[in-house]
């Protein structure tokens, strides 16, 4: 059995995953937000930052140039008249500022440059900066290359005044990294950095200490450079001066945040600051870290209750297998298992050719249960189980569905021509077993099993008047019977409930004294038209649709109808005897009925006797002797009909109170051994004489049976020898003279 709480545990592990993978999701979802959040909050720190850099930087230029001028004014005091040439405005400058204005340099207007105290002149008429100073407009140069050493410097020129005229220019001499610590402003973090770059990248100063090399271009260094159409809209976006912010990863992998914004006043310089990402917030990779650390933990968890539910699972279905699939009685497998594996099975083995399913049944098998008991029919079934197992071949399959019925798959060519499929076995203990059975073709293996199971069980059903087969073949036609018996059932009940059906009596005779001491009441189905059908075609219909019961008490009644009439006319009765059949034990309130009639008819119930074939003598035999007990008391006769067709048991006859033996028909048409006939004959009626059973004999048809009777001193017979069952006007007379 599957225990409660293998079932239970299941539930609660099933809850556990969920309620894991529940956590997961939302750690997964936490950290999502979470890392968002932090991108959000550095993208608008850094682009204001950078937006507070640019106009900073523009701040601070103009100060410079502010700076400038004012020192420009002041060098204009000491200069006189406006032809004064740049020798002598060097000599002013210095006087000014000494050696400590050793960045700084004038102009004349023709872009004549004294430097120091160096004699030589150099000429910077060409220089962009030095004529729009000129022109009037304090300005800074882009990074240019010194004319007196050829480093990279940047120089800032601004107009010298003297009465309203320019005379020359002032300029200021930078290193990069001095324009840098002059323009940019402090930055946020040591670890950004901040650069101004020209429209195509290429970086003019950065805050970086290391030499500004002119061919250093920053999209490169960004890893932004490619072809992808993010990356161009990118350097367009930057070098059209929009600002904005972007992520991008270094050749080395590091995250690199981003901010770019054009600086006013300032050429086309543009500013750009960048972050790595993990220097925005320290906190947030610990953060992640440890968002990370969780997850782990619950996927952990998550994996390990997973194989667990995978492993109980795995044990709950193998438990259920076992419970569908073995068979407990024979060690086999159950019909379920067919039903489970039929399919794949022929799916499997396309090669082979045609499949059967085979049902299959021991005879007599009730029998065996009733003679030796429960434990010793499991015994044979497991015995029949592995013998006939052994029986078939690879992709064949045996399996067991309920008592002695049995189904196996066959994989083989004509299996009805196959002798050794159901030969009689020899059990243990030299009991012979012999089978019946039926073969269904399956031509789609798709076909619902207990259809074909019920096909090739119909089959069976077939053979078992047949002895000399034990194997049949189903075909349609054999449904096609049971649509037409389907029919006839119905017909059936229409003659019951108008009488068609009606008691034929055959006398019983005293062979000696040729007097009838009794009949028996035989159904007949008369037709209107005066057709006769004879019981054997319409009495097994009756037996397996149940409808047997209302012909019994019909000819019952009609017999308790003959005697009424025949006892109001004071005639000697004698018994007459009815048939009932087994269903009528399923039935609780039989006795009650019999009893009912007998009185409603007012017949002595010693003129009654029932006829109960030998065979369910041994089905139920508690029942029966209880059955056959409570009619004795009632004083109704009872007979066992057909004894000697089945195991005929004569110690049953000493705990069954009945009162006749009929002797069936079979052992008088026993030809061959007719001596040891005779003998059991006689050992027969000898014992039930002893026993204080009379004893009738059926089937008496020849001179040579009634001689065989006289000679075992068994007087009543019963048979066409004497007469043939009679219908009721024809008996009439015969019973009220008492004689043929
Ligand atoms: P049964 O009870 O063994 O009835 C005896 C059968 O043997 C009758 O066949 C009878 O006509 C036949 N018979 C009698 N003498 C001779 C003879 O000398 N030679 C031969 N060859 N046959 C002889 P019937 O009437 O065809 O009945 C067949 C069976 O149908 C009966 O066998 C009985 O089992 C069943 N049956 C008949 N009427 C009823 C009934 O009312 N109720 C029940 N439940 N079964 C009935
Ligand atoms: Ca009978
Ligand atoms: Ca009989």
């Amino acid at each position: 059995m599957i225990s409660k709480t293998f079932l239970k545990k299941g539930r609660l592990f099933l809850a556990t995953i969920i309620f894991d993978l529940f956590l997961i999701l939302c750690v997964m979802l936490l950290m999502r937000h979470t890392q968002d959040l932090l991108a959000s909050d550095a993208r608008l720190n850094l682009a204001e930052i950078t937006k507070q850099n640019r106009e900073g930087i523009a701040n601070n230029i103009d100060l410079e140039l502010k700076n400038q001028q004012l020192a420009a004014r002041n060098l204009a005091t000491k200069l006189e008249g406006d032809q004064i040439d740049a020798y002598e405005m060097n000599i002013a400058l210095m006087a000014l500022h000494g050696m400590s204005g050793q960045n700084l340099f004038v102009a004349s207007r023709d872009g004549t440059v004294f430097i120091g105290l160096d004699e030589k002149a150099y000429d910077i008429s060409d220089r962009q900066y030095f004529r729009r100073a000129r022109s009037g407009k304090p300005n800074i140069s882009n990074m240019l290359e010194d004319k007196t050493n050829g480093e990279k410097i940047f120089i800032s020129s601004v107009p010298i005044y003297v009465q309203n005229k320019v005379i020359g220019t002032l300029q200021k001499r930078y290193l990069p990294q001095q324009l840098y610590s002059i323009i940019v402003p402090p930055l946020f973090s040591s670890k950004g950095r901040a650069y101004i770059i020209s429209p195509n990248g290429t970086i003019i100063i950065s805050s970086e200490e290391e030499d500004n090399d002119a061919s250093r271009n920053l999209f490169l260094e960004l890893n932004i450079y490619d072809d992808s159409d993010t990356n161009i809209q990118l350097r367009k976006d930057i070098s059209q001066g929009k600002s904005g912010v972007f992520i991008s990863e270094t050749e080395d992998g590091h995250k690199i945040f981003s901010a770019y914004q054009k600086i006013k006043n300032a050429h086309d310089w543009i500013l750009v600051t960048s972050i790595n990402i993990e220097a925005i917030s320290p906190h947030a990779r610990q953060i992640i870290h440890q968002f990370y650390i969780i997850l782990l933990v619950l996927c952990l968890v998550f994996g390990v209750t997973l194989i667990y539910i995978i492993n109980l699972k795995q044990k709950e279905r193998q438990e259920l297998e076992r419970l569908a699939f073995d068979d407990p009685i024979t060690g086999g497998y159950t019909f379920n298992k067919l039903v489970a594996s039929l399919p794949g099975i022929i799916a499997n083995a396309p090669e082979a050719k045609s499949w059967h399913l085979l049902a299959f049944d021991i005879d007599k098998f009730r029998y065996i249960n009733s003679f030796y008991g429960f434990d010793h029919g499991n015994f044979i079934l497991r015995e029949v189980c592995r013998k006939i197992s052994s029986r078939l071949g690879p992709n064949e399959m045996l399996t067991h569905l309920w008592g002695d019925y049995f189904a196996a798959l066959l994989c083989r060519d004509n299996p009805l021509q196959d002798d050794t499929l159901l030969a009689p076995l020899k059990t243990s203990w030299d009991m012979s077993i012999s089978f019946s059975g039926g073969l269904y073709l399956i031509t789609d293996p798709h076909e619902n099993v207990r259809d074909m199971y019920d096909k090739a069980s119909l089959a069976t059903s077939m053979i078992k008047k047949d002895i000399h087969t034990s194997l049949n073949l189903y075909d349609d036609s054999l449904n096609q019977n049971l649509i037409k018996n389907e029919a006839m059932k119905h017909r059936i009940l229409k003659a019951i409930n108008e009488e068609e059906i009606l008691p034929f009596f055959q006398p019983k005779v005293d062979i000696i004294t040729g007097m009838i001491v009794g009949a028996e009441a035989l159904a007949r189905w008369r037709k209107p038209n005066g057709e006769m059908i004879s019981p054997a075609e319409f009495i097994p219909i009756c037996e397996s649709s149940g409808l047997v019961v209302e012909v019994d008490l019909l000819i019952y009644r009609k017999v308790l109808e003959f005697i009424r009439r025949h006892l109001d006319l004071k005639h000697n009765c004698t018994p007459i005897s009815v048939n009932f059949s087994r269903k009528h034990l399923e039935d609780g309130g039989f006795v009650e009925k019999l009893t009912h009639l007998l009185n409603k008819y007012k017949v002595p119930a010693n003129l009654i006797e029932l006829e109960l074939t030998e065979s369910l003598f041994y089905d139920n035999q508690k029942a029966i002797i209880d059955l056959v007990n409570e009619l004795s008391k009632l004083d109704i006769k009872v007979s066992m009909d057909d004894f000697g067709t089945g195991y005929s048991s004569l110690s049953m006859l000493k705990d069954v109170h009945i009162d006749v033996l009929k002797i069936d028909q079979s052992f008088l048409r026993q030809s061959d051994q007719k001596e040891k006939r005779d003998i059991i004959f006689a050992s027969i009626v000898s014992m039930a004489t002893q026993l204080g059973i009379n004893v009738v004999v059926e089937g008496v048809e020849t001179e040579e049976n009634v001689n065989l009777m006289l000679r075992c001193s068994c007087r009543v017979a019963q048979g066409y020898y004497y007469s043939k069952p009679l219908p009721p006007e024809r008996f009439e007379d015969i019973y009220a003279q008492g004689s043929l």
